[in-house]
């Protein structure tokens, strides 16, 4: 099944509508109260942590679906700030509250907030924190915050599977962070290059769309003119670049093909040359390979003449004479 909400937007508001926002919002809040005192006082049986987890994902889901639709409808800022609290929760304990610039007007005291972080913090799984992560990374407030939070996953989590799904998340992040966010790229990045090959692999893959993010030409993207009925509504924000996405539309409903691509500097990524090095994995080469179409969009005619050519040089000289099949494959 396919719906085409995105095609309508006076049905989705008028769905909203009917159903009053106000009382989404208190059902929000009184499930996650519920969830709260499950959490407190029921003996911690897998069963029961399983049932916590799966009920918390659904709230995240669908404060997540709200979030796409708020294009079409108007959220209340205490909703907003909710839904950014909500898909803080899991890592509520694990830093000293207020928590920076994380907003608190949604009728809960920090100390409230705090045990919502206590008691539900540890019984989310990674499933849940990668669909937060995922919301955490497009929503539009607590800059500083969110972006502790994804120091926080990338440089202390000691689990690979959350580092990697933050690096998933870091270009949405920093299109939504803008310019002053992007130092993240080379505060974080090198350091993770040493975390093994399954790191190593989504750096690679994650490479393509910074360069598409340094441009500063991208834009967030709510929701698809297409959703499959199976997938979280949520599920399909993402960034979209001018230049490298075909399905990009400017205000207009154009895509202005007479534009030039716009430019970065080469320099960035240079130190991710090692990810081609002789010794490398086939498979993060092959992810390295299938980012070169976005870099090579906007780094080609750089003024960094040397960063250029050795980048040209590690990727077409080399990659055409790879020993590994599937990497000479994905070259060509
Ligand atoms: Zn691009």
């Amino acid at each position: 099944m396919k719906t085409s909400s995105a095609e309508n937007p006076s049905e989705v508001k008028e769905f909203f509508t009917n159903l009053g926002l106000s009382h989404l919002f208190s059902v929000l809040k009184s499930s996650l109260q519920v969830l709260v005192q499950i959490a407190e006082q029921s003996s911690r049986t897998t069963d029961t942590l399983t049932a916590l987890d799966s009920s918390f994902q659904k709230l995240v889901h669908t404060s997540g679906a709200l979030y796409c639709m708020s294009d079409f409808i108007h959220l209340p800022l205490d909703l907003c700030q909710f839904l950014i609290f909500l898909v803080s929760i899991p890592w509520l304990a694990r830093c000293d509250p207020p928590w920076i610039d994380l907003p608190h007007g949604f009728g809960l005291s920090v100390d409230g907030m705090a045990r919502v972080g206590r008691s539900l913090g540890p019984v989310i799984d990674l499933e849940s924190k990668v669909l937060c992560l995922h919301l955490l990374a497009a929503l539009d407030a607590a800059p500083t915050w969110r972006t502790q939070v994804f120091l926080l996953v990338l440089q202390k989590d000691t689990a690979i599977d959350a580092k990697i799904a933050a690096l998933k998340q870091l270009s949405l992040l920093l299109c939504s962070l803008g310019s002053f966010s992007f130092h993240l790229i080379s505060d974080v990045l090198p350091g993770l290059l040493s975390c093994g090959e399954a790191v190593q692999e989504e750096i690679a893959k994650v490479i393509g769309s910074l360069a598409c993010i340094l441009t500063e030409n991208t834009v967030i993207r709510k929701l698809k003119e297409q959703l499959s009925f199976d997938d979280p509504v949520c599920s399909s924000i993402t960034f979209l670049c001018p230049d490298c996405d075909p399905n990009f539309q400017n205000k207009t409903g154009n895509k202005d093909e007479s534009k030039l691509s716009a430019i970065v500097n080469a320099a960035i990524f240079t130190q991710y040359l090692q990810l081609l090095s002789p010794d490398t994995n086939a498979a993060i080469k092959c992810a390295f390979i299938n980012s070169m179409k976005r870099m090579f969009t906007h780094i080609a005619f750089t003024a960094d003449y040397a960063a250029h050519s050795s980048i040209v040089s590690a990727t077409c000289f080399d990659l055409i004479e790879d020993p590994d099949f599937d990497v000479r494959m994905a070259f060509r």
